[in-house]
């Protein structure tokens, strides 16, 4: 239900050199995957790569992001910014900021948003600067500058030392409506003269702001509501209707300051997680410890945390344990209990014990900056409902004011022609009243605040929605397909069985599983790890070569000697006979545990079996889904059948199918689409990519540890729970309610009022009024979502 497409030529550095056939195959496969691409071709001769897609699905950074996990890095010149807008407080400017901005040579994209007062750029680096696209936004008189730690800096300073200036400036409606207030209670018992000359200085005073607004929107060719209020009301003046002049700039700026005051309460919950970072780390410099600015650190300083504070940095403990409140990241206040060697992420806040910590990542790239960011882009897309009410608000708005100048001409023209008088003044009246009413503030704004409180109030529980468009669909799913290992179960395997079976003993088997394994990304890969660690200590091997094979094993060299290790139909691949092993492998899979064959040549040399334990919380949450009205539930695994029946069972599935490969999983998905309709697929990330793809919403388990599962999601559950997965369906439900009643309330009012305007007649007053009233319920009826 898309309705723009965004076409793009990127350079690209391929992974090893421009005649890697396969990997710009990969490339181009994983490109095409993603959602919201429509096409993608690799130009491997001249290193550049084209790819079509739907900004308001997928963005620059995912596929950027996509590009470098095939090992591809677009040596692109393209950046992405999003800029915060101060003072925005006209809800359909930001399209005519959006306009102006998207014209400027060498923007690609532009997504303003009222309801988070920011727009997302995306921009050719040569061509334009992020200083000309501010300029451009601040050409509409609202402040703009770019988001990101310099910037909360400069904000700081600016709110220690508020200048009148400033005051005046963050407080400009408020002032302007008790000027109007005051001249015009001034005005009433005067002589009219007199009277006349403060009302049409109040009118001036209040709103010259607004006229200075509509212009710069008349420059950027945009008819906005700064432009219709300014038209009505020199309309009003030019009549000598002065009272209607001031009363309407009067109330025009009350609604706004409302407004503004309800929108900063949608706008906190997002700045609130950005005010988590401390401003203040103490870093130890050789034998001293000094204080820094936490946006100052980076990668490898040592840091140390005291008991209570907030945790400046992502790192990984390497002295003392605490139990660490992860709830800005996870949603999840439950305290973990974290100690040497375990992540802790900036903006969590630390328990009892005392910390040291090595930086794992810079202060603009740690998990809580990248949610941040990710965040402020989804909020930038467009979901489908807004795409049509936004193409509705093009057409409406001129056809009201081509109504308006109908209005204001014709019937006097009949009344004349039919030999009556023309009652030009009444008719003038009506035209400025549906000027005023032509604005489509309120419809306008119906659907982006529901999305934006939405989202924000997902991410403070730890759901990371990276589009309005998915959080629409959640709630329309009809099945969910779970992957099992990571998903259903903890994904933390242990090697509960060694049988060695040619010439090599146990420890040495471990020995060359776990240097196979070592190079592997597969929740498996740890078990053996942990268990070579047990056997042999500190030793370990390296191997010389390394392949995965998604959704069977892997295959390597060890000290000269070729392996494979994975699963039954990794055997049957490479034709190792296994006839001899039967009965032993049956009796293993009985009891739940996947079991993993090594072999060499044709020769299987070891049997393991690894345990995974489910989650605890899983049967109850596929309970209450099924009560939620998901019709379908099951489980796709690459594992064996029995295997997968014993989790199945355990976590109350009836469904599930065994032994697939990637493409297999992706199959089902397509089927079960044709099925159901709608279709959520939810796995841990690493090795489902193609089947989270192409479902209708792919989400993502524990993120909060990996950044590939962060990013290749729709939504990801930061938290290493399903149990968000119930109010996350109920949190889409009711925004899509919230819309549909906006939208019904908002539309409703317009006709009422225009149906007045066309007959009885519309006071301008109860004309502006109703618009920005309504404006500001539809906001407040949002900020339900909030709790
Ligand atoms: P799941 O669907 O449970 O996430 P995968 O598709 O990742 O499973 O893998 C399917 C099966 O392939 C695993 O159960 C395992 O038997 C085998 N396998 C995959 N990768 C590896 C590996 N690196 N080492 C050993 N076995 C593997
Ligand atoms: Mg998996």
């Amino acid at each position: 239900m898309s309705t723009t497409t965004q076409s793009l030529q990127l350079p690209v550095i391929l992974p090893s050199g421009p005649e890697c056939e396969r990997c710009v195959a990969r490339l181009r496969s994983a490109l095409e995957h993603i959602k919201g691409v429509a096409g993608a071709s690799v130009d491997s001769t001249t290193a550049t790569i084209h790819v079509a897609f739907d900004p308001n699905v997928a963005t620059l950074s995912r596929i950027e992001q996509e590009a470098r996990r095939i090992g591809a890095e677009m040596a692109s010149q393209i950046d992405h910014k999003t800029i915060d807008m101060r003072d925005l407080d006209c809800p359909d400017c930001a399209s005519s900021i959006e306009k102006a901005v998207t014209r400027l040579p060498g923007v690609l994209w532009a997504g303003a948003n009222f309801a988070s007062a920011q727009i997302h750029v995306e921009y050719d680096r040569k061509t334009v600067t992020l200083n000309q696209i501010c300029r451009a936004v601040e050409g509409h008189g609202v402040r703009a500058c770019p988001v990101g730690p310099a910037a909360a800096g400069k904000e700081d300073a600016a709110s220690t030392t508020p200048s009148p200036i400033d005051w005046l400036r963050n407080n400009r409606r408020l002032v302007n409506f008790g000027l109007v207030t005051v001249l015009m209670a001034m005005a009433w018992p005067l002589p009219h003269n007199v009277q006349a000359t403060l009302l049409l200085a109040a009118t001036v005073l209040g709103g010259w702001h607004t006229a200075f607004g509509g212009w710069r929107a008349v420059r950027a060719r945009a008819l906005d509501m700064n432009v219709l209020m300014t038209l009505a009301v020199i309309g009003a003046a030019a009549i000598g209707d002065l009272w209607e002049a001031a009363s309407v700039v009067g109330l025009f700026n009350l609604g706004n300051l409302l407004q503004a005051g309800a929108m900063e309460r949608t706008r906190a919950s997002i700045r609130n997680l950005m005010s988590l970072g401390p401003n203040v780390a103490r870093v130890r410099r050789g034998s001293a410890v000094v204080e820094e600015p936490a946006n100052k650190l980076s990668i490898g300083d040592l840091v140390l945390v005291n008991p209570g504070e907030r945790i400046p940095a992502d790192g990984e403990i390497i002295y003392g344990r605490s139990a660490i409140n992860e709830a800005p990241i996870t949603g999840e206040s439950m305290p973990r209990d974290k100690g040497p060697g375990d992540a802790v992420y900036a903006g969590t806040l630390n328990g009892t014990g005392a910390l040291e910590i090595r930086a794992t990542a810079a202060a603009s790239d740690t998990t809580l900056a990248r949610i941040l960011h990710r965040v402020e882009e989804a909020q930038a897309q467009r979901a489908p409902a807004q795409q049509m009410i936004d193409l509705f608000a093009s057409k409406y708005t001129p056809i009201v004011v081509s109504l308006a100048a109908t209005v204001a001409v014709i019937p006097p023209v009949v009344q004349i022609v039919a030999g009556h008088p023309a009652a030009w003044f009444a008719w003038f009246l009506k035209a400025l009243a549906l000027l005023i009413i032509a604005c489509p503030c309120a419809l306008v704004i119906s659907t982006p605040v529901a999305i934006v409180t939405a989202i924000g109030s997902a991410s403070r529980r730890g759901v990371l929605i990276k589009g309005g468009a998915f959080l629409e669909e959640v709630g329309r799913l009809r099945a969910l397909l779970y992957d099992k290992t990571g998903t259903l179960t903890q994904g933390k395997f242990q090697v509960s069985e060694v049988v060695a079976l040619g010439a090599l003993n146990e420890s040495e088997v471990i020995a060359i599983a776990a240097a196979i394994e070592s190079r592997s990304e597969h929740p498996l890969a740890q078990a053996f790890d942990d268990e070579n660690h047990h056997r042999n200590g500190h030793h370990h091997l390296e191997p010389q070569s390394f392949e995965a094979v998604s959704g069977m094993g892997a295959k390597a060299m060890v000290e000269g000697r070729a392996y494979i290790i994975g699963n039954t139909r990794m055997m049957a691949a490479e034709s190792v006979s296994i006839s001899a092993i039967e009965t032993q492998l049956s009796n293993l899979e009985e009891s739940g545990k996947t079991v993993v064959i090594l072999a060499s040549g044709s020769e299987p040399l070891a049997l393991f079996a690894l345990a995974d334990t489910p989650r605890t919380e899983t049967k109850e949450t596929v309970q209450q889904l099924g009560d939620l009205g998901i019709a379908h539930q099951a489980m796709l695994t690459g594992d064996q059948e029995r295997s997968a029946a014993a989790v199945a069972q355990t976590v109350g599935l009836k469904e599930w199918s065994a032994g697939l490969l990637p493409d297999q999983k992706l199959q089902i998905v397509r089927d079960t689409q044709a099925r159901y309709g709608s279709v959520g697929m939810i796995g841990d990330g690493i090795n489902d990519a193609p089947a989270l793809a192409a479902s209708s919403v792919g989400i993502v388990m524990g993120a909060a540890g990996s950044d590939t599962a962060m990013e290749v999601a729709d939504i990801a559950l930061m938290g290493d729970s399903l149990s968000r997965l119930p109010f996350l369906i109920r949190l889409s439900r009711r925004s899509a309610a919230i819309i549909r009643q906006n939208i019904a309330f908002s539309l409703a009012t317009k006709l009422g009022l225009i149906a007045m305007a066309l007959t009885v007649g519309l006071p301008l007053w109860l004309a502006v009024m109703g618009d920005v009233g309504v404006s500001l319920l539809v906001t407040l009826n949002a900020l339900r979502l909030r709790s």
